[in-house]
């Protein structure tokens, strides 16, 4: 059985008495047992604030990046360390915005998806492929190129990572994919994922859909073989629709 996964992405929005707010809203909204994993990512300097906020409630941190280093004269970067003192179980990683708005390579992934797993830290690596690459007929391609070199020389075991397809034509646009076609492209990861790995392994990574998740849409993503959860932008910075797009989840 795997795990599902409901999972924020606040992007460059909220501040620390926006973060503490939330954090206390969601705690009642969520007071009920959960089914799905549930994890807010918000931006760094609201990390320490959401996890003390949300210490007694079983909803866990994550952050937007990482740097690959532990510790060192890296001006402005961030490592695992440091989010784990902060609170952090979870880290996205080769999010499409800094694929694209930072020039994040496939290999500069790699070192991240390193660290991270090096010092325990759960990343949520997201792959997807551009409006111009599926017109193109370049998705799988594109996908699997993300995935082997992301995860070039990576080595997994269960519960160590999670993927999230993101294509990035879907992002923070309203348009979500047919779920029928995220489908299908998230049982491509996993059938390129038990190519990469094996079967079994392939079978117990969570694979999460995101792009333009919304009350009314989770529930048909939700339905679908291999989509095991969302990673949610825009819709998870209000906290009723989040708490009802984990319960749909
Ligand atoms: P969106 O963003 O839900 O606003 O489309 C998703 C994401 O970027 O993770």
């Amino acid at each position: 059985m795997r795990k599902t996964v409901i999972a924020a992405n606040w992007k460059m929005h909220k501040n620390l008495s926006e973060t503490e707010e939330y954090g206390q809203k969601l705690m009642t909204l969520l007071a009920s047992p959960l089914d799905a994993e549930v994890v807010i990512c918000p931006a760094f300097t609201s990390l320490q604030v959401l996890s003390k906020t949300l210490e007694k409630s079983p909803v866990k941190i994550g952050a937007q990046n990482l740097f690959w280093e532990n510790s060192g004269a890296y001006t402005g970067e961030i490592s695992a360390p440091l989010l784990l003192d902060c609170g952090c179980r979870y880290v996205i990683v080769g999010h499409s915005e800094r694929r694209h708005l930072m020039n994040e390579s496939d290999a500069s992934i790699n070192r991240k998806l390193k660290a991270a797993l090096n010092n325990s830290l759960i990343p949520i690596f997201c792959v997807g492929e551009t409006l111009p690459e599926r017109q193109n007929n370049m998705a799988r391609q594109v996908i699997k190129e993300q995935l082997s070199r992301g995860l070039d020389e990576v080595s997994l075991t269960e519960g160590k990572i999670v993927i999230a397809y993101e294509p990035v034509w879907a992002i923070g646009t309203g348009i979500n994919a047919n779920p029928d076609d995220a489908q299908e492209m998230i049982a491509f990861i996993r059938e390129t994922l038990a190519g990469l790995y094996n079967m079994e392994l392939a079978q117990s990574i969570s694979i999460l859909y995101g792009g333009s998740v919304k009350t009314d849409n989770i529930a048909d993503f939700m339905d679908k073989k291999d989509i095991d959860g969302a990673l949610v932008g825009g819709a998870s910075l209000n906290v009723h629709d989040f708490a009802r797009i984990v319960r749909l989840g």
